[in-house]
């Protein structure tokens, strides 16, 4: 049966062809949602209808039966479907996309039985999104690939969306870590075991059966993919990269159902050329998403000053993976330095890139046949943004430096012929205003084609045609309020009112107009003549559509030939921007060039932390400055700092900023510092502010011991670890204890550099012990009884921790704020270390809340009662007493 909208119900012998089209699609991808696509829209049945409805909020209803059985249905409009996906996508699911293969037209000249062929086109995970509207224009997007061998694990990623490819050896002590700045949105991996892995970077996982990651089939691939006859140019790869390789373009090519992958040969970097950052880190140090979760309130926010999605995305890349080689870094610094030290060219070059679009993801659309007009006429505004934007660059005179120059070069119209001729062409051809599909045509300028235009004056003059036809028929028929319209199953027809009708139907004029169709309201007619003015019409539509889609294919092969030089120029805009953006945000926030070496020191001049002081702006009040020494040699500072002060007096601000500085110092921008001396860090830990992790059964004092056990295995010579008051979840001498001894082991065997900030004010005492060791404390000061914090960092200890004055600040009732005083001024006394036996602390509570003197007095007065000047004499009377 022909299975247009009205579909495989009524007998099941007609629908089982239908079904089993549907079955044997549904076979191939038996995890994956079938949408299945009839006419204008996609239905799933069965169990996924089930759960697409759940899902989407959609209604569930039935079509059909199979084995007895009602067969359950939902479907979604085809027009809206990505949303659809979008939102399934989410939901955790995937969703195999089976679509017509022809036109129903096509099937039914196979006979009236026959059905549309079908075939599976794609199937849509979380790590092969293309479309603009599945993806976030600032996040890569990416698909990662996990080998573990005997020999070695290996990560390969690739984000589909742009075709960008990479892979490297890891450490499978650091997977966690790789995977945390990788953040990809799929890991693939042969092993069940590794789903643990993707849950705690946030990925969805697909377990692939274990031959796909065989490395011999891996280089043939990927031979194969990159047509060259030996992988050695891309890089010295293990067997592990290479199962890692071939796993992820085996699934590339069944996710895009075949299509061969569009992705750039893989490139290739080593274990370390990246600082070690685990996920606690990242969340402590709030690098790219901050507490909430969201981008507010992350570093990546507060310095963003991007203008192109790809920029923000590289620079989100960059903040994750700080590089560790310091000529790498040094280039960096050397782009950034170069728009710093020329603001007006940075003003134009970054209005010009403004309107460049995104390149990277445009061309991938376009390559992998989903494209659109408006990707290709991206393609076109970003080569011309570029090239303009380049010009600019190099035209600032010295020097420009590498980075900026190679990125030039990649822009430079006059060195790309072949990008240079598909601009202007694209810039003739395109229309202003562009459709977002191709399907309806009318993206293709008049006067570029000659084919085209003569197709288009033929449908437009038969439009005229029509209008003098109607014209004509009013005439002769004497109705002059005849209308000719226009709909999409009868084509050009006269639409009568009943009155019209009876005339239509009588003679004379039932000769000419032939009865078509009845509606409620209309009656529609036609004439041979009409007939064939339609048709001429519709043949002149399709002939301009079909050469407009001629053309946008024409286009696309030629895009196609200069992938390699699209991918560049994209990334270079990338690059251009990223630098350009971190010179604004360094003139903004006066951040500096830092001075990295390859010694182990960490000497910070008046150094802030960007979001904290971001947000006390927005607040009207200004941020403290301070300085940071640190030498893991313990020369030029001490190797070990312990951070005493009362809480909110800003210690973890200053344990953060400390790390943020080498964080942004080695990803390539500069420092928000008077100035700052780094040797380069190749792991930073950062235990600031621990968090229950419930999911995975862990109590606060638990994961705070994991961590610091994790600490004070892995931090070498060149790590940083700033650390907030380990120790709390536990007894105040065991805390101590804890704390004392990991301070030793960090000083002694680990010999990194450490900021340990403590509320152990007993700790303080190992600056004399230890000979790298120093105390810093934060500054704060009582005025009027009342605690001011200076948040300035100062040499020595704190002299006591205040934290009853912090209670008080927070508004703890003032009973409670007395008797603590009153408890802590017996423990200060004593020293001992005994705490209050019960028997003595109970009464000494119950006498605390009882009402005090004044109270008594206070709740005993009748003011109704009571003269004015006995009302005065009472107020003196709890004066005194209060006294
Ligand atoms: P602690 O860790 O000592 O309890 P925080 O570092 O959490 O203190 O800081 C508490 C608050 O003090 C911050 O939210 C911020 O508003 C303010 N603060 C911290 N450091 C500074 C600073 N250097 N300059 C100005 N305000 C600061």
């Amino acid at each position: 049966m022909a299975d247009s909208a009205a579909a495989p119900d009524k007998q099941t012998k007609e629908a089982s062809p239908f079904l089993a089209q549907y079955l044997a699609a549904k076979e191939q991808h038996p995890d994956a949602l079938l949408f299945f696509r009839m006419g204008d829209f996609f239905e799933l049945f069965f169990d996924d209808a089930v759960k697409a409805a759940e899902c989407l909020g959609i209604a569930l209803t039935k079509r059909g039966q199979h084995k007895g059985e009602d067969i359950p249905m939902a479907g979604v409009p085809w027009r809206q479907a990505e949303m659809y996906l979008a939102k399934l996508i989410r939901g955790g699911h995937r969703v195999a996309v089976c679509e017509q293969m022809e036109d129903p037209a096509e099937a039914r000249k196979r006979g009236s039985k026959a059905i549309v062929r079908r075939e599976v086109v794609r199937l849509v995970t979380p790590g092969t999104l293309t479309e603009e509207g599945l993806l976030d224009a600032r996040s890569p997007s990416r698909l990662a690939a996990l080998v573990l061998t005997d020999d070695g694990a290996a990560l390969a990623w690739a984000d589909i969306s742009t075709g960008a490819f990479e892979v490297r050896p890891v450490l499978r002590a650091r997977l966690e870590d790789e995977l945390a700045a990788l953040r990809p949105a799929e890991l693939l991996a042969v092993e069940a075991d590794v789903s643990g892995l993707a849950q705690i970077c946030g990925a969805a996982f697909t377990f692939r059966p274990p031959a796909k990651a065989d490395a011999r089939v891996g280089a043939r691939r990927a031979k194969e993919v990159f047509e060259v006859a030996a992988l050695d140019a891309f890089g010295d790869f293990t067997t592990a990269e290479l199962g890692a390789i071939g796993l992820l373009i085996d699934y590339v090519e069944l996710t895009q159902a075949g299509a061969a992958p569009r992705l750039s040969p893989p490139r290739r970097s080593a274990a370390d050329a990246f600082m070690a950052i685990d996920p606690a880190t990242r969340a402590a140090l709030e690098i790219d998403r901050g507490a909430r979760g969201g981008r507010d309130g992350s570093l990546l926010a507060a310095i963003d000053r991007t203008v192109t999605s790809a920029g923000g995305r590289l620079l989100a890349e960059r903040l994750a993976a700080p590089l560790t080689d310091l000529n790498a870094i040094r280039a960096r610094h050397d782009a950034v330095e170069h728009f710093v030290a020329s603001i007006d060219v940075r003003a134009l070059v970054r209005r010009e890139l403004k309107g460049a679009g995104d390149l990277a993801r445009a061309s991938t659309r376009l390559a992998l046949g989903r494209g659109g007009p408006r990707d290709l006429a991206a393609l076109s505004s970003a080569l011309s943004a570029g090239d303009r934007a380049g010009a600019l660059c190099l035209g600032v005179g010295g020097d420009a430096p590498t980075e900026v120059r190679t990125a030039c070069d990649a822009l430079a119209l006059s060195q790309h012929g072949a990008l240079a001729l598909l601009v202007q062409k694209l810039a003739r051809a395109l229309a202003e205003e562009l459709p977002l599909i191709t399907r309806e045509g009318g993206f293709i300028a008049s006067g570029c084609d000659e084919a085209l235009d003569e197709s288009r004056a033929l449908r437009d003059d038969s439009r005229r045609v029509i209008a003098a036809l109607q014209a004509r028929y009013a005439e002769e028929t004497a109705m002059p309020g005849l209308k000719l319209r226009h709909n999409g199953v009868l084509g050009y027809h006269i639409d009568a009112t009943p009155k019209q009708a009876e005339a239509f139907l009588a003679p004379p004029l039932n000769q000419r107009f032939i009865h078509r169709q009845t509606n409620a309201s209309s009656v529609r007619f036609t004439t041979n003549e009409l007939i064939e003015l339609d048709a001429k019409i519709a043949r002149a539509g399709e002939a301009a559509l079909a050469r407009e889609l001629e053309i946008f294919r024409a286009f696309v092969e030629e895009a196609g030939k200069c992938e390699a030089e699209l991918r560049a120029a994209a990334e270079a805009i990338a690059t251009l921007d990223v630098a350009s953006a971190l010179a604004e945000w360094a003139d903004e926030a006066g951040a500096t060039r830092p001075e990295l070496d390859e010694t182990h020191a960490l000497l910070a001049e008046g150094a802030r932390h960007p979001v904290v002081e971001n947000a006390l702006i927005r607040q009207g009040q200004p941020f403290t400055a301070n300085d940071a020494r640190l030498d893991g040699d313990g020369q030029a500072g001490p190797r070990l700092l312990l951070v005493t002060g009362p809480n909110m007096a800003g210690k973890s601000t200053y344990l953060r900023q400390t790390a943020l500085l080498a964080i942004l110092a080695q990803a390539g921008a500069f420092v928000p510092a008077k100035r700052l001396r780094l040797g380069v860090v190749d792991r930073l830990f950062a235990r600031v502010g621990a968090s229950d992790d419930l999911a995975r059964g862990r109590s606060t004092f638990m994961m705070e011991m994991i961590e610091t056990a994790a600490i004070l295995h892995q931090a070498g010579p060149r790590a940083l670890v700033v650390l907030d008051e380990i120790g709390r979840g536990t007894a105040t001498f065991d805390g101590l204890a804890i704390a004392w001894a990991t301070s030793e082991h960090l000083h002694e065997t680990n010999r990194c550099r450490a900021v340990f900030a403590t509320h152990y004010h007993e700790l303080t005492v190992l600056a004399e012990r230890l000979s790298a060791c120093a105390n810093a404390h934060l500054r704060a000061k009582e005025w009027k009884g009342d605690l001011v914090f200076l948040h300035e960092v100062a040499p020595g200890a704190a002299d006591r921790s205040y934290g009853i004055q912090v209670a008080k600040l927070a508004g703890v009732p003032r009973g409670v704020v007395d008797r603590a005083r009153a408890v802590l001024a017996r423990l200060e006394a004593g020293k001992s270390g005994k705490v209050l036996d019960a028997g003595e602390s109970m009464p000494l509570f119950a006498q605390a809340l009882e009402p005090s003197a004044a109270e008594a007095e206070l709740a005993a007065l009748d003011p109704d009662a009571m003269s004015p000047k006995e009302a005065l004499e009472a107020l003196y009377r709890l004066r005194t007493l209060l006294k």
